[in-house]
């Protein structure tokens, strides 16, 4: 067995250079604590950035892939999979849906999505509407066509050409909405919490009236809640406490409790333009994760998670609060459930880095803020540990 170094060593020779990674080499997990290969334990306040949302290794989670691998592996899509049906069924059951659409990820969940609102507005609208809005500082993902979605230039540079057919608007500003809105619109795509570009949350109202414009332009609403969906805003999904649904939603991070899956969940009048040959996955909705996928959502949904979800995202939120008060450069606290994002005035790195050789793992977002995700699980006294490392950090500053 190959010690921190030594993997680091070999990592530096094959891996691909497309992340800087912190010199932790993860070994094993369980509920909100990581271990590395030479033993060391962390608080994980970043759970895989919101994917570990029932912290590592959930024993149903766990139990359900054992069982399913086991069971059947794979299957094509050419064959109807038990599994994906029941994922499918708990997913519709609990939200604005009828339909879903299973992939591998949030950017294919997107890809998706921006397929579905291309097609149906051609057909309903005729030729020139394919135009999607979305918001600046969004983040939709890394593949070709979700750089041009994301409203962040960094992005897209080396990239260019950049997929037609993107605008972008201040996130939370109607009128800037509204005046954007072209004769080739066909729908407007946001984040109902904005998770990459800093937790930033929607002004009061806001999404309403994105939705009464959608209504009166006839543009199709997405909610891109592949961060802030499944749980981590304190309901099942964040467009809940905006009284306001979308016509198509996109989830993948925290949706099997871990293992990798994406969805796009729609509404029964944009079936048909989705019809057979027009999209397709070979993994997608596979026996192994939508069994996870129940597993995971039936734990969510059953085991009290939503509950302890907003009972510790208060609890997060007061403790945060003090910071706020103690440190001069902490500029702002802000978020929802048990996503917050703390911003400073100066750069967030190096607390990063101190936090995690003190065994916290946080992230820094956008250069100046410090964001946590602790896993759903969470207790009061793993909180009062993880932000009495982060103090330490702080006060030395
Ligand atoms: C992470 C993320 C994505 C991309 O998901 P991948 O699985 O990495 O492709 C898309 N949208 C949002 C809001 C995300 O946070």
């Amino acid at each position: 067995m190959n010690n921190s170094a030594q993997w680091i060593e070999r990592a530096d020779r094959h891996i691909a250079r497309t992340y800087g990674r912190y010199p932790l080499v993860a070994a094993r997990g369980k509920g909100c604590r990581l271990w590395d290969v030479d033993g060391k334990s962390y608080l994980d306040f970043l759970a895989g950035v919101a994917v570990n949302n029932l912290g590592h290794c959930h024993p149903k989670v766990v139990k359900a892939l054992q069982e399913q691998a086991a069971q059947l592996l794979h299957v094509s899509n050419y064959f109807h999979i038990p599994a994906q049906i029941e994922l499918a069924e708990i997913l519709c059951r609990h939200s604005f849906g009828d339909r879903v659409f299973f992939c591998n990820s949030g950017a294919e969940a997107n890809e998706a999505a921006m397929k579905l609102v291309r097609k149906y507005s051609r057909e309903a609208h005729g030729e020139n509407r394919f135009e999607v809005i979305t918001a600046l500082a969004s983040f939709h993902g890394r593949t070709i066509g979700t750089i041009a979605a994301t409203g962040q230039d960094k992005v897209r540079v080396g990239f260019e050409p950049v997929v037609p057919g993107f605008k972008y608007v201040p996130f939370g500003d109607i009128h800037a909405l509204r005046a954007a809105i072209s004769p080739n619109t066909c729908a407007v795509m946001l984040e109902p919490v904005q998770g990459e570009g800093g937790v930033n949350l929607p002004p009061a109202g806001y999404l309403q009236a994105v939705r009464e414009l959608c209504d009166e332009k006839g543009l199709l609403l997405v909610f891109d809640e592949v961060q802030v969906g499944c749980g981590r805003t304190g309901s099942l999904f964040a467009y809940e406490q905006e009284g306001v649904e979308p016509d198509i939603m996109t989830l993948a991070k925290a949706l099997a409790g871990g293992p990798p899956i994406g969805a796009m969940i729609y509404r029964e009048k944009f079936v048909d333009s989705l019809g057979p040959g027009t999209h397709g996955s070979t993994f997608g909705g596979n026996p192994l994760m939508t069994a996870a996928g129940i597993a995971a959502m039936t734990t969510l949904l059953e085991d009290g998670v939503l509950d302890n979800c907003r009972a510790m995202g208060a609890y997060l939120a007061e403790r945060l609060a003090e910071f706020k008060k103690r440190y001069a450069f902490v500029v702002e606290v802000r978020g929802r459930g048990l996503i917050y994002g703390m911003e400073l005035s100066i750069e967030g790195g190096d607390i990063v880095k101190q936090c995690l050789e003190r065994g916290l793992l946080l992230n820094c977002t956008m250069g100046k803020i410090l964001r946590f995700l602790p896993p759903l699980i969470v207790t009061r006294e793993e909180i009062d540990e993880a932000l009495d490392i982060l103090d330490g950090v702080l006060r030395e500053i």
